[in-house]
């Protein structure tokens, strides 16, 4: 017999699907500013009403063969393909959080035979996954809405952001742990950039807390300040980071590489994450964006990519490969000396190497 916990996956799917046959509605109608509840669905070509029985997720779109039952136009396989990639996202959100315990929350350890043999899944789960896929929904949306328009709604990031804050303050680190558990086994009084890899803080929703020991005026646990401040932190260290590179690019090349969509949409990671996994975030957002870059250089010929969803990606990866992470990154975000120091090197190197690359492109003209 299946486990019970993996028949969960069946609900949480058709939520996904009906959360996705939702953001396909954000995303034809919120770029144009345009209002989510009226008018209800329509068909673009003749108007008529697509009735309920005619928008059921996923299944609709085979049923009518992709086409309009009162005129028979076509509608594009991207509502198809929206709503099956939200469907699986939940999905998978739920069984790396929940089955496989990805975050290594100490809760869903101690209650592993009961979560995957009875499926009886602790409430703290379901906010954790809850907090995951609205960040994912919210990605979704501002993704195609790059795609399509390399634009994305402020209305989105803003909103999403508000989101983000509201979960750091209600759901502030360590939580789900208590934080004699976060802190067990730890050495008191010593920097945690001078913790050996394997003895890190426990991870909590936001993985980390803004800074580490925490100062006097940060008690753990605490809504108001504890999670206010990495909330806060995330936000500003999110927006701040792809603005200079954005200005540093565009003072050294002359060119637009990044857009100010991506530095709300990092903003909005940053209130959901804190502001440690929004810079590992954006790196990690790199390597999907060279190879899409090659990508469309080869199928169409162009060179501008919206960086929109390989932002996404590097967040979803930074999101729930924090576990793996970590242990290699603690040692330089909890030494503050060392931040600075690398901070400055490298926004002097990208300043330079885009003073040299702009010379060199003046010089050929
Ligand atoms: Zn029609």
């Amino acid at each position: 017999m299946i486990p019970l916990g993996y028949l969960w996956l069946i609900p949480v799917f058709v939520v996904g699907a009906a959360v996705g046959s939702f953001l396909n509605v954000c995303i034809h109608r919120l770029p144009l500013e345009k209002s989510l509840l009226w008018p209800g669905s329509r068909c673009v070509s003749c108007l008529e009403p697509i009735r309920w029985y005619d928008n059921l997720p996923l299944l609709s779109w085979w049923l009518l063969r992709g086409r309009c039952r009162t005129c028979g136009a076509r509608f594009s396989v991207r509502y198809f393909l929206v709503e099956l990639l939200t469907a699986a996202g939940f999905a998978a959100l739920f069984h790396l959080v929940v089955l496989e315990n990805v975050h290594r929350f100490e809760l869903l350890s101690r209650q592993q035979w009961s979560i995957h043999e009875r499926g009886e899944v602790p409430w703290e789960a379901w906010v954790v996954v809850g907090h995951h896929a609205l960040l994912f929904s919210l990605l979704v949306v501002t993704s195609f809405c790059d795609l399509d328009h390399r634009e994305i709604p402020l209305s989105v990031t803003g909103w999403g952001t508000v989101a983000g804050l509201a979960f750091a303050i209600a759901c502030p680190w360590p939580w789900p742990h208590t934080v004699s558990e976060a802190l067990a086994g730890m050495p008191q009084g010593l920097p945690w950039w001078l913790l050996s890899p394997t003895v890190g803080p426990r991870f909590g929703l936001y993985p980390w807390p803004v800074w580490g020991p925490l100062p006097d005026w940060l008690s753990p646990g605490d809504p108001w300040t504890t999670g206010l401040a990495t909330g806060l932190a995330g936000l500003l260290v999110g927006s701040i980071l792809v603005r200079s590179i954005r200005f540093l690019f565009s003072v050294g090349l002359g060119v637009e590489a990044l857009g100010l969509g991506d530095a709300d949409i990092l903003m909005m990671a940053g209130a959901f994450l804190g502001w440690q996994p929004a810079v590992i975030a954006f790196f990690l957002a790199v390597f999907p964006a060279v190879v899409l870059g090659i990508g469309q250089l080869i199928v169409r010929g162009e060179h501008a990519v919206p960086f929109g969803p390989s932002l996404a990606v590097g967040i979803l990866g930074a999101m729930l490969g924090w576990a793996w992470i970590a242990p290699a990154v603690q040692v330089l975000f909890f030494n503050g000396l060392l931040l600075l120091v690398l901070a400055l090197l490298s926004g002097t190197f990208l300043f330079l190497s885009g003073l040299g690359l702009g010379l060199m492109r003046k010089m050929r003209e």
